[in-house]
């Protein structure tokens, strides 16, 4: 929760930005929509749930397959963002991470950065900025696109190890995902960054040590929790922590910050791995491990009554379809391509707030409309 002052923010106007590949011409992207609400209420925390590659057909395949029914139901608000990038119609998890974090459209693989690689503060960094306390989970490695593009300013989401340092420069008070290797077990350098993060006053702990669910929690330090060396596993193949890491963070976090709240992304990071094996099993179970999650933040929010919970996606993956012959315990599956689609993606709001969310705007909306809940002006 310190600031962190040195940084430079360029504000870059989608419409000035030059893509690298300008696929897109800038002006077919309007300026910011007028939010549609003026807030009564402030949400003292924001909790962003990010289900990768989880398109409507993601949704209804794990709704009938539930039982025809998800923790999403209870959302009472929804809407439609457009996802594409600056460089490309379909965007990737890099691009679509940034709009989410920092409010711009920028080149597919940016993590953090503008179409010209300037860095772009993003909402977890304002969020420290304004004394909040702050949080990464992913079912993915902690440096992967998704979580990325909150924390790091990097020009490529290949480049995992610097994206890793990022976790040393900022003062995120959680962060619980796979991908040690990238901090403790390093090819470009011998940091030990773990070690650097346990000396800046961290807890640090991983699957090695103890399950997560056993952690003394002590909130007066920051704490991170590696779940693997690098991917985390499947929800088939036995992972099981997302709901716990769920439960841990908004439980941590709160308790870190009681006066000034906090921010947390949550990432279902294998819905989308599903739809690039054009697998349906993978992405239903992904969807309901993802919903299930969400059920224990709504828990917490439904409780906590402060917090608003927005839950989106960055992308469809797939082209994944339900086609005839389906039921809700078997979908007949169909695929166009194994990799993301350029659908409108569903965002679905809860608690104070959440009216923002309704409508249909860009992706970059999803930053504009978290930022104007919380109340944060420009500085
Ligand atoms: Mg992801
Ligand atoms: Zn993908």
């Amino acid at each position: 929760m310190i600031k962190r002052l040195w940084f430079v923010f360029l504000i870059c106007s989608v419409g000035a930005c030059t893509s690298r590949q300008p696929a897109l011409d800038a002006a077919v992207v309007p300026p910011p929509a007028t939010p549609p609400v003026l807030l009564e209420k402030h949400p003292k925390n924001v909790i962003l749930m990010i289900g990768d590659g989880m398109g409507i057909s993601q949704i209804t395949a794990g709704m009938y397959y539930n039982g025809n029914r998800l923790n999403l139901e209870e959302f009472p608000v929804v809407g439609l963002h457009k996802p594409y990038s600056s460089s490309n119609l379909i965007t990737d998890s890099a691009a679509g991470a940034t709009a989410f974090a920092s409010g711009i459209k920028t080149y597919n693989g940016a993590i953090g950065v503008s179409p010209d690689t300037s860095a772009v503060k993003t909402i977890l960094e304002e969020a420290e900025e304004h004394g909040l306390a702050t949080g990464l989970v992913a079912t993915s490695t902690i440096v992967h696109a998704t979580p990325a593009a909150f924390i790091g300013h990097v020009s490529s989401r290949n480049k995992m190890e610097e994206i890793a340092e990022s976790f040393v420069e900022t003062e995120i008070d959680l962060f619980i995902g796979g991908g040690k290797k990238y901090f403790s077990n390093r090819k470009k350098d011998k940091r030990d960054l773990l070690k650097e993060l346990a000396t800046k006053g961290y807890y640090i702990s991983d699957y090695t040590k103890e399950p997560l669910t056993e952690i003394v929690l002590d909130y007066s330090k920051n704490l991170a929790y590696l779940t693997d060396e690098d991917s985390p596993k499947t929800e088939k193949q036995g992972r099981d922590f997302l709901k716990p890491a769920a439960q841990v963070a908004t439980n941590f976090l709160s308790n870190r910050s009681r006066e000034k709240g906090f921010f947390l992304m949550i990432e279902g990071a294998q819905i989308d791995w599903g739809g690039h094996a054009n697998n349906a099993d993978y992405i239903i179970s992904e969807m309901i491990d993802f919903d299930e999650t969400i059920g224990a933040v709504l828990d917490f929010a439904k409780a906590d009554k402060e917090t608003l919970i927005v839950v989106t996606a960055d992308h469809e993956t797939g082209g994944f379809a339900i086609n005839p012959g389906s039921t809700m315990e078997k979908i007949k599956s169909g695929f166009t391509t194994d990799y993301h689609t350029g659908t409108l993606i569903p965002v679905f709001a809860y608690g104070p707030g959440a009216d923002l969310f309704s409508g249909i705007y860009e992706n970059t909306e999803i930053y504009q409309r978290m930022k104007l809940a919380f109340g944060f002006r420009d500085q």
